[in-house]
């Protein structure tokens, strides 16, 4: 079985000016792409051979686990963008965020310092537990909150590829355009 990296629901310039097509096609186009050949290299003749993403990221470590993951979070992020996003979410989620964060303003300052204040490389999440309640965390490098029982249902990509060739060094400024260009009609349907 082979991994294959996924067609996005855009045009590379398609979210522009938040990210610009430059950055799209060397995020999605060479490290996207490059994750799923790392882990086409590595899982012939090991257990994962006929295993889903889903199944390599619960189970495995190292560098199965870090390509296998990237390539799950990669496609996470790049779906929930749309050029012409739903621009708050509205129904079960609102009202859920609205519980368990106070407000739609105060859920996206408290997750956006989740993304600006994580150390080095990483992801930001928006995830919910098995009770329907929402949860804000950061993960390093490749994690995903799936390993500690968490669905996840939004995240911001804060490795500098994902921002550095738009904005340099100023990632807080990456963080706002990435509020410009998310589809909540996407979370809607993933909680
Ligand atoms: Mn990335």
């Amino acid at each position: 079985m082979k991994f294959e990296l996924p067609k996005l629901p855009y045009a590379n310039n398609a979210l522009e000016p938040h990210i610009k097509e430059q950055t799209i096609n060397y995020h999605y186009g060479k490290h996207h792409q490059a994750y799923v050949n790392n882990l086409n290299n590595l899982v012939p003749g090991t257990e994962f051979e006929n295993s889903t993403l889903e199944d390599i990221i619960m189970k495995a470590d190292g560098g199965i686990f870090n390509n296998a993951a990237q390539i799950w979070n990669h496609t996470f992020y790049f779906e929930s963008f749309s050029p012409s996003p739903k621009s708050a979410p509205t129904g079960n989620l609102e009202a859920a965020i609205v519980r368990d964060f106070g407000s739609f303003d105060a859920f996206k300052e408290q997750f956006t310092k989740a993304a600006a204040t994580l150390f080095g490389s990483g992801w930001a999440w928006l995830s919910a537990d098995k009770d329907g309640r929402l949860h804000i965390t950061q993960e390093s490098n490749a994690g995903n909150p799936m390993r500690n029982g968490l669905k996840p249902l939004l995240t911001c990509d804060v490795w500098e590829h994902a921002y550095y060739l738009d904005y340099q060094n100023v990632r807080p400024s990456y963080i706002g355009s990435f509020w410009n260009i998310i589809d909540w009609a996407v979370i809607e349907r993933r909680y």
